[in-house]
């Protein structure tokens, strides 16, 4: 017996994973991606871009039942290798010993997931469909198919189309669609890092490496085959920035006043900089997200957000999560699920989003604000004393997915307050480590964290 039937348009990871939640609730899913199928045609132009999964992705899934089989081949990265201007390294934890976020790839991950929803006998996938129109009444969608367009009724859809999503354009025409877009400051190209020739790493192969310049940063992930994906992020115009920097001896000097260990190492950064256009950043936030209980938004068709957090992917993992739960909940009744939804998710989206687009500033200048430097160590020694009491902002949003982004975010402003004071302490620089900073922190702590134990 079938459920009803769905239409996903956009077959990246967050669509993908929908169709797997939908089948194993009992409903025909017709899955369509506008662009070829990557495990037939190389659409990623040889590259394996790498992202950041963290904890909140991988309880997603485990939630929703796909195997770990993604994790084998990610790549756990258990701190920030920091690389000053003068060539110096140190290093910074991302949370305890074993704590790690891990880097896949994109495209790999991406296709596991379309496998694993091709095997449920419920999911059809079409390639080179885009979708051009829907009927937010009847849940009907037009999609175009070379020169020939094709009507698919169903009875809801989703729009899983991503950052740019159609489906999220053409709800602007809706009566009460709340809207905005807003682009950052930054832009940002992708570089390589090539592996020795044995095939091994040329840096630390378990760390994210970050070359910190403060008004722009270069990182790097580590990929299986012993490159590393690098991304470049600085200002769009300005100075330094993608505009102002054309001439090659100008962008020679750039990369080498700024990244002189790096340049033993990435692949003719000089030559990709000058070939590549640089890719805007920028954030979108709607509400509502579903449309007279036929019609849905996910992933980052509902909320693109900046990529400073690596969080854009776990976030539209947890949406999925979140829908296997209340799909259970309200007993497939989609008038109560898709209020629920986007009611849940919105204040989550909301929050991550401005997680996100703070922490270029945390990350930027990792090597410059060493009182920020001090506040963190501050607060790791605080939190091994008084985990009860404590739970680092980077920790909640990245290892503690029972911790939801907004809640995150909310505690991690009242401890900002709490350290604020604290580093106000006479002579914190040279004081930090005796026991009378401990107990003044416990004692603020305390009193705004006490009675939530
Ligand atoms: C530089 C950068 C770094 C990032 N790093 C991280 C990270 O470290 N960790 C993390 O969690 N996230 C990261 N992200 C974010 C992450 O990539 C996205 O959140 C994630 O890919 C969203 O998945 P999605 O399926 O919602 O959208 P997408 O991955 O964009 O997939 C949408 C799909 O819809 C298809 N589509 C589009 N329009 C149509 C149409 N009209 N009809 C049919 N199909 C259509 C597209 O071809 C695509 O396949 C990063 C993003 C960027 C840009």
């Amino acid at each position: 017996m079938t459920r009803g039937t769905f239409t996903i348009a956009g077959g990246g990871p967050v669509g993908s994973l929908l169709a797997i939640v939908l089948a194993r609730h009992g409903y025909r899913v017709g899955l369509y991606e506008g662009r070829p199928d990557s495990r037939m045609t190389n659409i990623y132009q040889g590259r394996s871009i790498n992202i950041a999964l963290s904890d909140r992705g991988w309880h997603s899934l485990q939630q929703i039942g796909v195997g770990p089989d993604a994790k084998d081949q990610a790549i756990p990265m258990y701190r920030r290798a920091i690389h000053d201007v003068d060539g110096a390294l140190s290093e910074i934890p991302y949370g305890k010993e074993d704590q790690a976020i891990w880097s896949v790839s994109r495209g790999g991950i991406n296709q596991q997931l379309l496998d694993i929803a091709e095997d449920e006998p419920d999911v059809e996938t079409f390639f080179e469909h885009r979708l051009v129109d829907v009927d937010f009444e009847t849940a009907a969608a037009l999609f175009r198919l070379g020169d020939t367009e094709v009507t698919v009724e169903a009875d809801y859809l989703f729009g899983a189309d991503g950052a740019s999503s159609k489906v999220r354009r053409l709800a602007h025409d809706l009566p009460r669609f709340s809207y905005s877009q807003n682009y950052m400051p930054q832009s940002y190209i992708e570089l390589n890092i090539p592996a020795n020739a044995d095939g091994s790493h040329r840096l630390e192969k378990n760390a994210l490496h970050i070359w910190p310049r403060k008004d722009f940063m270069l990182i790097a992930l580590p990929n299986p085959d012993g490159t590393f994906t690098c991304t470049l992020f600085m200002n769009h115009s300005g100075d330094p920035s993608f505009e102002s920097l054309r001439e090659r001896d100008a962008v020679e000097r750039f990369f080498g006043d700024n990244f002189g260990d790096a340049m033993d190492h990435l692949e003719d950064p000089v030559d990709t900089f000058m070939a590549k256009t640089a890719s805007p950043l920028f954030l979108v936030q709607v509400f509502p997200w579903s449309f007279n209980n036929k019609v849905g938004l996910i992933g980052d068709a509902a909320h693109a957000i900046v990529p400073f957090y690596g969080q854009g992917m776990n976030c539209g993992f947890e949406d999925c999560a979140e829908l296997n739960r209340l799909i259970a909940q309200h007993d497939h009744d989609w008038t109560k699920i898709f209020p629920a939804y986007e009611n849940a998710r919105k204040p989550n989206g909301d929050a991550i989003a401005e997680l996100s687009k703070r922490n270029f500033v945390e990350m930027s200048d990792l090597s410059g604000d060493k009182r920020f430097q001090l506040q963190k160590k501050i607060e790791a020694k605080f939190h091994d004393a008084h985990p009860e009491l404590w739970t680092p902002l980077y920790s909640m949003v990245t290892f503690s997915p029972e911790v939801p982004y907004a809640e995150a975010l909310r505690v991690g402003d009242e401890q900002k307050a709490v350290m604020d004071r604290i580093m106000q302490l006479p002579d914190i620089e040279n004081t930090w480590n005796e026991q009378h900073v401990m107990d003044r922190l416990h004692e603020l702590a305390a009193a705004r964290f006490g009675d939530r134990q």
